[in-house]
Formats: structure tokens, sequence, C-alpha cells
């Protein structure tokens, strides 16, 4: 049974982009007979802000996208990422580190094999993972082959910061095993995220999903919108002609006066192929850190999320 999920984190209101996100998700599930659930990725208090996780709950409500299940709120899921963090630290995959951004400079950001910055005993560490030298690979629904090398292109990752939260790495891959998801669909930004999930996934004896990940909405200035950023939220008052933009974003053309919620939503289930979308480049701004690592046309890099 096709399972498939969106998992916002509530840093704002939901804008164009983040709604093409619900949207293709939704679409995916419906047109297999799946389900369709809503993950509320609210890790990381400091960049929350208050009462955008009901918002965005009701602004997808009122574009008719609701969770098949009760909506899962990672804040309320340490325990369960405490054990898939202890799992990993017995088997020694795991280790503290002090090092401070400066500190990985040298490196262009990426943690090196063994830490620069000495062991601190008065002050907590962040814990990061081990990665291995080699390629991890998956094949994504749009993008098509893609591989990365984690020591060369990310480096040693944290999978618990320093505050003592869980990283959105860990959580995502511990929740979307949970929820029995088969299909990840997702923001282009997050397609150099996959091989770290994946790894991730094979150390803790985890199924990977199918990935598809879905072009990037850009500003004028070619600039992926962001709730952080304040991209202008879509209107839940007047959902029809956000609904509609994204729907032409993902390929399906729609008519105007061609129906309300429920039959644009039907239109789009028949209509919405990947297969005939344009893959834009992935993000190219990846960040001084990054050394992409290229397949066919295809470039993954590190944009440095949580790591
Ligand atoms: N919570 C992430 C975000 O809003 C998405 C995570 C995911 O879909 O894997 O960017």
């Amino acid at each position: 049974m096709y399972r498939g999920r969106f998992a916002p984190s509530p840093t704002g209101p939901l804008h164009l982009g983040s709604l093409v996100a619900a949207l293709g998700s939704w679409l995916r599930a419906r047109a297999a007979g799946g389900v369709w659930l809503v993950r509320m990725e609210d890790l990381d208090p400091p960049r929350e802000v208050p009462g955008a996780a009901a918002d965005i709950l009701a602004t997808l409500a009122a574009f008719g996208l609701e969770s098949d299940e009760p909506v899962l709120h990672q804040s309320r899921r340490e325990g369960t990422y405490r054990e898939a963090f202890e799992r990993l630290h017995r088997a020694g995959h795991v280790y503290p580190c002090w090092c401070s951004r400066r500190d990985l400079e040298p490196w262009a950001g990426r943690h090196p094999a063994a830490c620069p910055a000495p062991a601190d005993p008065s002050r907590p560490p962040a814990w990061r993972l081990r990665v291995p030298d080699a390629d991890i690979a998956f094949t994504d629904a749009l993008y098509g082959a893609q591989h990365q090398n984690l020591r060369r292109a990310v480096g040693d990752f944290v999978i618990r910061r320093v505050e003592g939260w869980f990283a959105y790495q860990l959580a995502v891959v511990v929740d979307d095993a949970a929820q029995g998801i088969s299909e990840v669909v997702r923001g282009a930004d997050l397609l150099d995220s996959t091989p770290r999930q994946i790894h991730l996934q094979r150390l803790l004896g985890l199924p990977t999903p199918q990935y598809l990940h879905l072009p990037l909405v850009r500003d004028r200035q070619g600039r992926k919108l962001s709730k952080q950023d304040r991209a202008r939220p879509v209107d839940r008052r007047d959902p029809l002609p956000a609904l509609r933009a994204a729907l032409t974003f993902l390929g399906v053309r729609v008519r105007r006066g061609a129906g309300g919620i429920d039959a644009l939503l039907a239109e789009g289930v028949r209509r919405f192929d990947p297969a005939r979308l344009a893959a834009d480049p992935p993000p190219a701004a990846l960040g001084p850190q990054s050394e992409p690592c290229t397949i066919g046309p295809r470039r993954l890099g590190n944009h440095g999320r949580a790591s």
C-alpha cells in the first residue's frame, strides 16, 4: 500500500513552494489509491514561529489536503529518537564533537574523520555520525540516478545537537520508517540530504523508501521560496488561485473556471505525471562547503542542513 507524507517545519505560513510539495505528495498518494500523512517537524524550537503549526494545518485543510491519520508531532517523539541514537552509539557509529564552525573552516565546513578541536568536558558536545568514504546511490523518480560520497561531500554530520535536540536527519529517517512511508515526495532542496538519510536507514536496519524530489519554486531573483525569508503566504480564504498556480507548476494545466477545490484536485489526481515535469537543475547555491558529486548532468552537494 502506497503511503506518502508531507512534513512541514512550523517556521512560518505555507507559501507556494510548500504548497507544491504538499500537493505533489498528496496527488501521488491519491493516484496510487494510498494514504497521505502530515507530520509536523517541530524539532527546532528557535526556528519555530508560534502558531505556525496550527496555521499550516488550517491552510492545508482549506486546500482540501487533510492527513488520513492523526498528525504526528516530532516534538513528542524524543524517546523514539533517543532509542535510535543509543543504538547508533552502542554500535560505535557516533562520537561527541566540540568543534566550532571556525575549527572547521580549514575543511570548508565538512567535518573531517577526526575532530580538530579538543574535548571540553565543561560543556555539552554535539554528536556526529561517522560516514564512510563510499558512494551512496539511489534513483530519484524525477532527477534520475544520483550518488554522493558522504565523506567527500558532507563529512561526519550532526545527529544530536549541542542543545540536546535530535537533528532533522535522524528524526526524518526514524519517522519515515515508523509511518511506513513508501515514497518520499518533497522539494529538490532535500535531494542532497537523501544519501545521509539512506546511510542512516542502513545503519538502523530500516527500509529505504522511493524518492521523488520536486523542482523548487523560485522567486524572481531565482531564490528558493522560504518560510524564514517571509515568502508570501498562500491565502487560505481564497485558495483557488494558489491551487491553480501549484497545479500548473506541477504540469497540470487547468482552465480558469474549471471548478472548485474538489474538482481541481480530482483533475490533478488524473493528470499529474512527474515524468512530464522538467527537472530544473538542483539548487546551485549549496554553500561554500559543497563539493558536488556529479552523475550524468545532475549534481549533488551539501547544503549544510543540520550538519
Ligand atoms: N521539514 C522539512 C522542511 O520543511 C521537510 C522534510 C522532508 O520532507 O523530508 O523543509
